[in-house]
């Protein structure tokens, strides 16, 4: 039985892992936490969740919350991630992070933290997105530079950036498998007289409107037959399995910096 800690419970994340705790017979939740300040702070966390009262009280103090758990859960903001790379450092604790947005030095520290505990940095948990990061490097390894690859994604009215952290990662599987730099085929949206299409390009497309959670589909064109690998997300409830899926995975681990390919046993060789 792994006991579970979560960074951020009274958050969206937080509280879709609650749910998600409840509901697997291998995670124990064994601490709540958010910053300090909190307006829910104090108050049941199973209850935020729409659950039943569980006695796990939202906290903020880290430390004490770590004594009782196996792995913290972190989906909050960078700022709560170092936190929890240094609490986790100092108890030698398992560290699942969900939080998206590191910089490159808070990525170097967290791969750092990982020489001594074993980490879990994922920019995406949905098992289902990563079965298609796999299928991507099979299809694009196979189809070959003879395809062309077009990668569309749509999202809900408020997200701020584009194209998603998740096209892009697709858009990077795509350019390993076929040996190109992202940075240097990535097409991002064409207008006017663009000329033919260069043969070497990844294009992405973008959609914003309405209510939609997440929407992913990678193009392989080639002469006289489409490929498309597509995923759809209906709730953010698979990025919370996934993450705890993680953290069960992870409890026990050796030290070291692992991803969502390595907990579904995804990884090439
Ligand atoms: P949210 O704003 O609903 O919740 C964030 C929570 O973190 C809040 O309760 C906030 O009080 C808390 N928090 C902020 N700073 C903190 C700190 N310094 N210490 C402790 N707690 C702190 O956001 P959300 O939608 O739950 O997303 C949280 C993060 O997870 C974001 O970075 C988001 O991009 C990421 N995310 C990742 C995935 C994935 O699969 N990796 C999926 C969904 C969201």
């Amino acid at each position: 039985m792994t006991q579970v800690a979560i960074l951020g419970a009274a958050g969206r994340m937080g509280r879709a892992l609650i749910q998600a705790i409840a509901a697997e017979p291998q995670a124990r939740f064994a601490a709540a936490l958010d910053r300090a300040g909190c307006p829910e702070s104090g108050r049941d966390a199973a209850v935020l969740a729409g659950l039943a009262p569980s006695g796990v009280l939202l906290g903020s103090d880290l430390a004490a919350a770590l004594a009782q758990a196996d792995v913290l859960v972190d989906f909050t903001r960078p700022e709560g991630t170092m936190a929890a790379v240094q609490a986790c450092l100092s108890q030698r604790k398992a560290l699942v992070i969900g939080t998206t947005g590191l910089s490159a030095e808070q990525k170097a520290a967290v791969a750092e933290a990982a020489r001594s505990i074993p980490v879990c940095l994922s920019a995406n948990y949905s098992v289902g997105v990563n079965v298609c990061l796999r299928l991507l490097r099979i299809a694009a390894q196979t189809l070959g530079p003879g395809y062309d690859v077009e990668i569309v994604e749509a999202h809900h009215r408020h997200k701020v950036d584009a194209p998603s952290g998740t096209a892009l990662r697709m858009g990077q599987a795509v350019a390993d498998a076929l040996g190109r730099k992202l940075e240097d085929c990535a097409i991002y949206g064409r207008e006017g007289h663009t000329g033919a299409r260069d043969a070497n390009t990844i294009g992405f497309a973008t959609v914003r409107g309405g209510d939609v959670v997440g929407d992913h589909t990678v193009m392989f064109l080639g002469e006289g037959e489409r490929v498309e690998i597509a995923h759809k997300a209906s709730s953010r409830s698979n990025f919370a399995r996934g993450a705890l899926r993680a953290a069960v995975w992870l409890a026990g681990r050796p030290a070291g910096l692992y991803d969502m390919q390595d907990v579904l046993g995804l990884r090439e060789a």
